[in-house]
């Protein structure tokens, strides 16, 4: 049986000022569970691909992959978020894009009339 935990992994604060280990949360509890109710939903119920352990932990917090355009100029431009579920074994981190999973905010409309 698949499980995944949803406590906080320790990573480095990344200059937000947050000491490690600091069990604040940045995904909030109620998201986390959506987040691995969806992903099992859509079938992302395999073993650890690397050593093929059945307990990761989801990361609380996000990853932005930068899409380049050009590999002679990189550049932040348009991005892939995602959430990222670690194998607790190997430390094997898989990504799944929000926008696949259907978990992106829905864009505002601006409205001028
Ligand atoms: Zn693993």
């Amino acid at each position: 049986m698949l499980v995944i935990r949803i406590l906080p992994v320790p990573i480095t604060n990344g200059g937000s000022g947050r000491k490690l280990g600091d069990s604040m949360e940045i995904i909030s509890s109620n998201v986390k569970k959506i987040i691995i109710n969806t992903l099992q939903a859509r079938g992302a119920k395999l073993p650890c691909p690397r050593c093929g352990t059945n307990n990761f932990t989801l990361l609380d917090g996000y990853f932005t992959q930068p899409v380049q355009q050009d590999l002679k100029a990189f550049s932040v431009g348009p991005s892939v978020p995602s959430v990222v579920v670690i194998c607790n074994q190997c430390g094997y981190m898989s990504q799944h894009a929000l926008g696949a999973l259907g978990l992106m905010p829905a864009e505002e409309t601006v409205n001028n009339g």
